[in-house]
């Protein structure tokens, strides 16, 4: 079957996006997705460093809107994966990519080292401002970097979607327009100074996927280097030029800046007790209880067994809930 149409590359959208879209709109099956766009019916296609963009030039050919170096510098995670390393490993390493290479140890390491995203990520607002331009929301490129956790445009707490990205996943494509049904906040704002970091963590990550942006503004610099030592980092870590790293750096030095990552990416076996404990307090504060049904109904988190169990460990076994059942919350 011939390829009908290739959706529109809109701005900072994932590749992983438009191919989602292009199977929603044809109804068509993962297989057939695959062999229309790439040739070959069983692929793994990931989200952020996709190896299949070569195959996508070879088999759409001269009706791809866009070269397969724009395709890497706009729509995949190259970018940030590479913003930190020498200059002209960038190139390398994207043609390494489209070649179909396995990049991806390389560039991410384990997950022991840092911890990625399971799932995609999104803001609901952008999703609105999307489906005003677009008619459909996408998934952004800048909200599924691991450094991303606010939505710098509506100053909101990014969500989980129900899509996983793991390497274990089911291998269909799941466009943006899709419901998402057990969205979660991906970190928890519990001060002011929380959310200030969480704007500098982002806003240093958005800096990192522009890296490839202004190419000529962005080399190391010997001096640079050597404050990076200074600081404890090793050389060649980092690179001048990408706007906020300095500031970053005297706020957050790193090591710390990596600890702070691993501490918001929580599982949810940790998270939510956190977050229904400070929801408990709150309720606390205010003189109120919150009922186990109205917090089940509202379905803020996937684990139902684990709120019921949060639940009856504050109110029951503090004492304090007898009449809590059945008041307000
Ligand atoms: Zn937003």
């Amino acid at each position: 079957m011939p390829l009908a149409f290739l959706p529109q590359f809109h701005p900072d959208e994932l590749l992983y996006s438009i191919v989602a879209r292009y199977g929603r709109w044809g109804r068509l099956r993962t297989g057939r997705v695959n062999e229309n766009l790439f040739g070959t019916k069983s692929i793994k296609f990931s989200y952020d460093l996709p190896l299949q963009i070569g195959r996508l030039a070879d088999t759409v050919g001269a009706d791809l809107p866009l070269t397969v170096s724009e395709i890497v510098r706009d729509h995949t995670l190259l970018p940030f994966h590479t913003a930190l390393r020498e200059r002209g490993e960038y190139d390398e390493l994207a043609r390494r990519m489209v070649a179909g290479e396995n990049i991806q140890r390389t560039l991410k390491g384990t997950r022991a080292v840092l911890p990625w995203p399971d799932r995609l990520r999104y803001c609901p607002e952008c999703d609105d401002v999307s489906r005003r331009l677009y008619g459909t929301p996408i998934w952004l490129r800048r909200h599924q970097l691991v450094t991303s956790l606010i939505c710098l445009e509506h100053g909101g707490i990014l969500l989980a979607s129900d899509v996983d990205v793991t390497w274990g996943r089911d291998m269909t494509y799941r466009p943006a327009s899709d419901h998402r049904g057990d969205a979660q906040a991906i970190a928890f704002p519990f001060s002011g100074e929380a959310m200030m970091r969480y704007r500098d963590i982002t806003t240093y990550g958005h800096s990192m996927l522009g890296s490839q942006d202004h190419r000529d503004g962005w080399s190391p610099e010997t001096d640079f280097k050597a404050l990076a030592r200074r600081k404890g980092f090793t050389q060649g870590m980092l690179t001048r030029g990408v706007p906020g790293l300095q500031s970053m750096l005297k706020t957050y030095p790193l090591p710390r800046t990596r600890a702070a990552l691993i501490e918001e990416a929580e599982t949810h076996a940790t998270f939510t007790p956190r977050k229904l404990r400070w929801m408990f307090e709150e309720a606390d504060r205010r003189g109120e209880v919150i009922s186990l049904s109205k917090l089940l109904g509202r379905r803020l988190f996937i684990d139902r067994d684990l709120v019921r169990s949060e639940w009856k460990r504050y109110y029951e076994g503090s004492g304090r809930g007898e009449t809590s059942g059945s008041t307000a919350g």
